[in-house]
């Protein structure tokens, strides 16, 4: 397996699951372990890469949940465990291939560590069917607007870090559509189209709600505070009311304003700017934090940026993933960082997803990264056990999430 990837585990014996963690950790794999069949299938998601499951568990039947991960079509690399008979782990593998599940690997207990690196090494990951899986992904206006009235949607999370410190300072949420047919749907796939139906107010008081509700749990081993960053459509900074509605929503958790980040994109923001700079000051008077998302994407001359109250710029994943390979790139990036300092904002790089990338903004001065370099987005479960465990190393390497390995 490849590093930050996700391996789910469920066995009603809480140690085996333990002693699968601490030898995945090491490996720099993402590693949750659970004894409940309920909080298993919480947690399992396209993001998961590795599913173990034993077989034989008192009160789960494990035969039963391979039938759900059949069922809901699961694209997760599986491998079964357990002490009883062989015949009976090549049974229920027959059962599992029938079922459409990919069989890569087995566990015959007791196993020891070098069985369970042998497995994790040899996995190379699912098939990669998300692309022409996600092709097939029709969105139907009726199913959109049936899952804003159900509030048919979940967040997944992803940390930002300050690059100098590497302490997470932000956390962004972003929305996932639970939908009926397809499982999780991509926002690409549907905020346009909300936008065009009307409904991306209530898509975001939804978002708002959910995010605002978890910030409680964003903290770093210090008990400081992380902020909350979230995707707000410029249609929102229309409405004159926004500003209090959002205060009421945030004293209701007793979130102070300055913790939460709204990021509307830059384009949205320079088009209406005479209409909405009122909510904006607004915003800012309320000491919410304001992020300039997407930044770079062929719109604006920088000089534009000095209009909008801002806190924070957004570079997009398209510069920073063509920076070290493109001379424009690089250019624009080093100039939005320095610009947006002479500003007084703080600069964020999304999309860094290697070493190298991280190293030329640290030298550049760029404030926070955020990118499937640090880690990806996850569900909240998921993303509070990294956070749990992540230590923010003043070096340049290992910014994945290590624990000491705990003693079994
Ligand atoms: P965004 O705000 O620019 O968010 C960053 C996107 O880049 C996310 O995609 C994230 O998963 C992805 N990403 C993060 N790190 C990396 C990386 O290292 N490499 C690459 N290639 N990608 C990375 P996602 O979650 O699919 O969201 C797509 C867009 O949908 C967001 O772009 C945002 O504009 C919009 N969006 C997401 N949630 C919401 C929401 O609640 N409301 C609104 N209005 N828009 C949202
Ligand atoms: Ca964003
Ligand atoms: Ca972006």
């Amino acid at each position: 397996m490849i590093s930050n990837q996700s391996i789910l585990v469920i066995d009603d014996d809480a140690d085996i699951g333990g002693f699968i963690k601490d030898v995945a950790l090491p490996l720099s794999l993402n590693c949750i372990a659970t004894t409940e069949a309920s909080t298993f299938l919480e947690l399992l998601g396209p993001h998961t890469d590795l599913v173990i499951l034993d077989l034989l568990m008192p009160h789960i039947d494990g035969i039963e949940l391979l039938r759900v991960l059949g069922e809901q079509k699961c694209k997760s690399g599986v491998v079964l465990m357990s002490g009883v008979d062989k015949r009976v782990i090549e049974t229920a593998e027959q059962l599992a291939a029938k079922l459409g599940l990919s069989i890569v690997g087995r566990l015959i207990k007791p196993f020891g560590k070098r069985d369970l690196e042998g497995v994790l090494n040899s996995y190379q990951g699912p098939a990669n069917v998300t692309a022409t899986e996600s092709q097939r992904i029709v969105i139907q206006d009726e199913d959109l607007r049936k899952a804003v009235t159900e509030q048919s949607f979940n967040l997944h999370f992803q940390p930002q870090i300050n690059i100098r410190t590497r302490k997470v300072v932000s956390i962004e949420g972003l929305v996932r559509w639970l939908h009926p047919e397809y499982g999780l749907v991509y926002p690409d796939r549907f905020i346009q189209r909300t936008e065009e139906l009307g409904l991306i107010e209530e898509l975001t008081w939804i978002v708002l709600r959910k995010g605002v509700a978890c910030w409680h749990n964003f903290k770093d081993l210090d008990g400081n505070s992380q902020n909350l960053s979230i995707n707000i459509s410029s249609e929102s900074l229309r409405d004159l009311r926004f500003p209090d509605k959002l205060e009421a929503l945030l004293g209701r958790f007793g979130m102070p304003p300055e913790k939460l980040v709204l990021e509307v994109k830059e384009s949205g923001l320079l088009d209406d700017l005479t209409n909405t700079l009122d909510v904006l000051a607004r915003l800012r008077l309320k000491r919410f934090q304001l992020s300039v998302d997407d930044v770079g994407i062929g719109y604006s001359m920088l000089q534009q940026l000095r209009r909008i109250p801002a806190t924070e710029l957004k570079i997009d994943k398209s510069l920073v993933g063509q920076m070290l390979k493109n001379h424009d790139d690089r250019i624009v990036v080093e100039k939005t960082i320095e610009i947006g300092h002479l500003l007084g904002m703080r600069i964020v790089a999304e999309g860094v997803e290697s070493q190298d990338q991280l190293d030329f903004l640290s030298e550049h001065g760029c404030d926070i990264a955020q990118g499937y370099f640090v880690y990806k987005p996850y569900p909240l479960a998921i993303l509070l056990s990294w956070l749990s465990q992540y230590r923010p190393l003043a070096t340049t390497t290992h910014l994945t999430a290590r624990s000491e390995v705990p003693q079994r």
